[in-house]
């Protein structure tokens, strides 16, 4: 079935029941409308609100594909509180396959919290800050790499002061049982959606579930069965939190990816060759990632060395490397 096109101000956001809804956003300069999928859940006990979002960059497919299952199954009359669910943000880049709004070449994740009078991918971030985030207690915004990073996977929020939001955020996290949860800095850009949700005091999480512009089997599981999780551990669904931590785990790692002059990036052009997986505990000195340069078919790899201890958390993906790309993320654990 294809879902009606709905006015913004025709969106029922609060009787109990399931609505999906296709939300119409005007092309910049032409007679066609783009049109975001929203569905709105909500239960029959009152109860928190959670916002979960995928496709906020359009080569990602965990969050999409989960978001999906997740407007199937989930059953109202089992549930508390308002779900309200946007499989996919970006519709025009999800529909050209990349990272970015195939109508205005902007980067959702850094359109936060948007202009009603900019173009098409500043409307629809203006349209989820107005009428989305500013309705939310919990946001999930689920994210993979993309195709030029492999990442452990992991939930992720920023840096966070307050110690009752800090703990919030780290039981959120830890619901969805990944390897890792990290914490990230705001150097590495602004106006993302994740940035705009924290300062509205929401419990935000971000994810990294897969890379690759693949669509991650344990990925998809993460996001949909952690987002289960999240439900339980606010009271929105009955039932116990289930642990999804793989066998190799027996803890959520928390590491601490704050400091962008600790990415090593390439000093020369090549194809880069990994030497230790991803989301490997390396030391100071272990050799990490080697630079060939083919053109010297005789000379050997460059050899970059880990410069701290560390958890190897994202390692260039795509070996085609110019000098200054990202090779490689190792962060350590905090407590
Ligand atoms: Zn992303």
């Amino acid at each position: 079935m294809i879902v009606n096109v709905t006015a913004i101000s025709k969106i029922d956001w609060d009787s109990e029941g399931k609505r999906n809804y296709h939300i119409p956003m005007t092309y910049d300069g032409e007679w066609a409308r783009v049109r975001i999928p929203l569905c709105v859940i909500c239960g029959i006990k009152p109860g928190k609100t959670l916002t979960v979002i995928g496709g906020t960059h359009g080569d990602e497919y965990e969050g999409p594909v989960a978001a999906k299952k997740l407007i199937e199954n989930l059953d109202f009359s089992n549930m508390s509180g308002r779900v309200i669910i946007i499989p996919v943000l970006n519709v025009p880049a999800f529909k050209a396959g990349t990272r970015v709004s195939s109508l205005d070449g902007m980067n959702m994740n850094r359109a936060f919290p948007g202009d009603a009078k900019g173009t098409i991918t500043s409307r629809i971030a203006r349209f989820i800050t107005d009428e989305v985030l500013s309705r939310s207690t919990i946001v999930v915004d689920i994210h993979s790499a993309g195709e030029t990073m492999e990442t452990i996977r992991c939930t992720s929020f920023h840096e966070i002061q307050d110690p009752s939001m800090y703990r919030q955020s780290v039981e959120t996290a830890s619901a969805f049982g990944t390897p890792f949860t990290m914490i990230y800095t705001s150097d590495m850009g602004s106006g993302l959606l994740t940035e705009e949700a924290e300062k509205m005091g929401i419990v935000t999480i971000g994810t990294e579930l897969g890379y690759g512009a693949s669509t991650d089997l344990d990925g998809v599981r993460w996001a949909y069965d952690g987002l289960n999780n999240v439900m339980k551990l606010h009271k929105m669904l009955p039932g116990e939190v289930i642990s999804l931590l793989p066998p190799t785990h027996d803890r959520t790692i928390l590491v601490k990816n704050t400091d962008i002059d600790t990415w090593m990036t390439a000093p020369t052009s090549g194809i880069s060759e990994p030497l230790v997986p991803i989301g490997a505990y390396v030391r100071k000195g272990d050799p990490v990632t080697c630079i060939h340069d083919f053109e010297q078919i005789t000379k050997p790899g460059y050899i970059i060395k880990a410069d701290r201890d560390g958890y190897v958390l994202q390692r260039r993906f795509r070996a085609s490397t110019r000098q200054g790309d990202v090779v490689m993320v190792i962060a350590e654990e905090v407590n």
